[in-house]
């Protein structure tokens, strides 16, 4: 299957200049998101993962099922001020000022092998962030799993070694 063909690129948006990737067309169609999601297991199968954790929104449309066709639990990270329980936070800086994100402090017990999914990777600031925060938490990051990935931005870089894996490149 050729994932690409699913994605629609939207030229201008949020803001001139930008081609967003539109994932939506791929979620709606049952049997690409069924194949992307496997495609993204298979990828992966050699690593030993105890949780996936991914960030709000689309990393929970990409991480959720990832978790469940691999058998382990599924860990919101949100932006400040949505989860309920006591958080860990971090900010980071976005193009035009900061966002903070959080995870609950007891989602992620000190050595469990976390494995971070989302949509796209773009400059790594959402990813890297989420780092910061299972590391807090004495998680291990095993690996960053993308449906999408920005190649023409510094995105792997940013991640500082952690192995990458996408099933779309731009
Ligand atoms: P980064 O932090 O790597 O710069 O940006 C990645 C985050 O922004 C992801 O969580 C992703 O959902 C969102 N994002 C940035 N650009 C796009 C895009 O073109 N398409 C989609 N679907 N998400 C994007």
């Amino acid at each position: 299957m050729n994932f690409k063909d699913y994605i629609r690129v939207i030229p201008d948006y949020p803001q001139p200049g930008i081609r967003f990737k539109d994932i939506t067309t791929l979620l709606k169609d049952g049997a690409a998101y069924r194949a992307a999601i496997e495609a993204m297991h298979k990828a992966i199968a050699h690593k030993e993962i105890d949780l996936v954790a991914g960030p709000e929104a689309r990393g929970f449309v990409i991480g959720a099922p990832l978790a469940i066709s691999l058998g382990v639990g599924f860990v919101p990270v949100r932006k400040s001020g949505k989860l309920p329980g006591e958080t860990v936070e971090a900010s980071y800086d976005l193009e035009y000022g900061k966002d903070r994100l959080a995870i609950h402090a007891d989602s992620i017990k000190p050595g469990q092998r976390v494995l971070i999914a989302d949509d796209l990777l773009a400059t790594g600031g959402t990813i890297a962030t989420t780092i910061d925060l299972i590391r807090q938490l004495g998680g291990e990051v095993v690996g960053a799993s993308f449906l999408i990935e920005l190649s023409y931005l510094p995105g792997r870089e940013k991640l500082g070694g952690i192995e990458v894996q996408s099933l779309i490149t731009y």
